[in-house]
């Protein structure tokens, strides 16, 4: 029996959100499959539809596509490889804090992005900070689309709190 290891933050991976519940579970069972298969992340067309059933199957083969973690190959499916490999997933999903120039040139990007304006109270003109949506030390990543602009005042507020923990207070 094959084991795979599946990172607890895969239900925050971005691919896997916008593919879709229904389809997420058809990521994980091709995962499954095809490591008990032995087939190096390849899902035959036959096994998609056994891997759902023949009327969602190929709805959601298409969802995966879509979101980046499947591709069409001759007879079927491929997984991508750096999604069968569950560092990449911890990756994507516990990133480390960055720091130096990476950082810099990435709040400045998001500044940028967000006009200079704090996201969260429309302040503008003020000291501003590049907050995480999702903590990075609750699984959230250096991503842009999980970086927004904050004023001190509200970055400070906000903590360590999600965005949307924050705004229901
Ligand atoms: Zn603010």
């Amino acid at each position: 029996m094959a084991v795979v290891r599946i990172d607890t933050g895969l239900f925050q991976h971005p691919a896997i959100i916008a593919a879709g519940p229904k389809a997420a579970r058809m990521w994980v069972w091709g995962v499954l499959w095809s490591a008990r298969e032995r087939t190096g992340g390849f899902i035959p067309h036959a096994a998609v539809s056994a891997l759902d059933d023949e009327e969602n199957g190929p709805a959601l083969a298409h969802a995966l596509m879509q979101a980046g973690l499947w591709r069409e190959v001759e007879g079927g499916f491929q997984i991508h490889q750096d999604m069968t490999d569950p560092r990449a997933i911890q990756w994507r999903t516990h990133s480390e804090r960055l720091s130096g120039k990476a950082w810099r040139d990435l709040r400045e990007a998001v500044f940028t992005r967000d006009g200079y304006t704090c996201q969260y109270c429309g302040a503008s003109g003020v000291p501003l900070h590049c907050d995480h949506i999702i903590p990075l030390n609750r699984g959230g990543s250096n991503d842009p689309t999980n970086l927004t602009t904050a004023c001190e005042s509200c970055n400070m507020r906000k903590h360590n709190k999600r965005a949307d923990e924050w705004e229901q207070m």
